[in-house]
């Protein structure tokens, strides 16, 4: 989108705000630098659990996060209240890229003038799941002082929301975009599903931090059209008593249930849906998924111009962060011709040839 947001990367150099460069103390000398960076390597098996309700119009997805929301959440030093919302990103956004049936990532962006400007999260087919929310502290801190528990509409502010389904480098990216409506996200999603996408949809979503760290969850219905797989005896208003009901039940989940380690997610939907029947489909995994390299990023500074990456410098090092897992990547300005050929002067050991 905006040409400050490439693939979630930032320039500290410009957005340190006054902030000296500590990170610098803490540095990786070029040579130790890998180019796949030292990130938790977490996977939950029994992360995602696709469901249907046999014989009437409803599928689901039940999403939780364990141990890995935590891995996720705490590489960044937000607020509690902004941690919340970004677990609660996480799990959308797992529970909508688990729909995915080609290779593929989905990913869900908030932008909005409150204070969370940015919220975002995005997961690939396969399960690999990251994101992070940018928040402006000043802002919060005010906000925070009027409304201790603020709703996710009070966070992010007016604005839009952008699903977006991505297939790959030369395939088609599908992208819907709405403003921001409703007071929790998981309001806001279900605007985007009844007015961008015409689906009859219900959105639980949870994140808290317990004694094992934080957790996130979703349960996601999806009223399916009246074909195949639906007991023929039911007529179109018994399908929709049967949708009413689904979702009934699905409000009856409580964040405790949704966020319990010890309860297992098809015990959990056996007591939710058990009643009228429930079928439990296969695990899928989802796992830490953070897709930096500093191959990647390196092609990314190759891109600008030599007065560019002057600019980006400081004392002879370019340092970018990757906004989903925060790892610093510092490269050499010497190390980087840019656009306009060998590295300009400046670098420690005078390069330019
Ligand atoms: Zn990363």
């Amino acid at each position: 989108m905006g040409e400050r947001s490439i693939a979630g990367f930032a320039r500290k150099v410009h957005s340190g705000e006054g902030r000296p460069y500590v990170e610098r103390m803490t540095a990786t000398p070029a040579f130790l630098d890998s180019n796949r960076p030292d990130v938790p390597d977490i996977v939950v098996p029994r992360a995602v659990l696709p469901f249907h309700l046999p014989g009437r119009p409803v599928r689901g997805r039940l999403i939780r996060l364990g141990p890995l929301a935590d891995a996720l959440l705490t590489r960044h030093d937000n607020h509690p209240t902004v941690t919340g919302l970004s677990g609660q990103a996480l799990a959308l956004a797992a529970a909508l890229a688990s729909a995915l049936k080609f290779r593929g990532s989905f990913s869900l962006q908030a932008k909005g003038d409150g204070p969370v400007p940015m919220l975002l999260a995005d997961c690939t087919e396969a399960g690999a799941l990251r994101g992070y929310a940018r928040a402006n502290a000043e802002r919060l801190t005010t906000l925070l002082a009027v409304e201790p528990e603020p709703p996710a509409a009070a966070l992010l502010g007016g604005g839009y929301l952008a699903f977006t389904v991505d297939q790959g480098d030369d395939k088609e990216r599908h992208q819907g975009i709405v403003a921001i409506e409703g007071e929790s996200l998981a309001d806001m999603a279900l605007h985007y599903f009844e007015t961008s996408e015409q689906l009859q949809c219900s959105v639980r979503l949870a994140c808290w931090r317990g004694e094992h760290g934080w957790r996130a969850g979703a349960l996601i219905l999806e009223r399916i059209a009246g074909e195949g797989g639906i007991d023929p005896e039911l007529d179109a208003a018994a399908q929709d008593e049967s949708w009413r009901n689904a979702n009934a039940l699905a409000q009856t989940l409580t964040d405790a249930e949704l966020l319990d380690d010890g309860l297992a997610s098809e015990d959990l939907l056996y007591r939710l849906f058990g009643l009228e029947g429930v079928a439990a489909q296969r695990y899928r995994a989802l796992a830490y998924g953070c897709r930096c390299s500093r191959q990647r990023l390196s092609n990314i500074l190759e891109g600008f111009s030599g007065d560019d990456l002057d600019h980006m410098s400081v004392d002879g090092d370019i340092i970018m962060t990757c906004e989903f897992c925060n790892l610093d990547f510092r490269f050499d300005r010497s190390e980087v011709r840019g656009q306009d050929g060998p590295a300009a002067s400046g670098s420690a050991d005078g390069a330019s040839a």
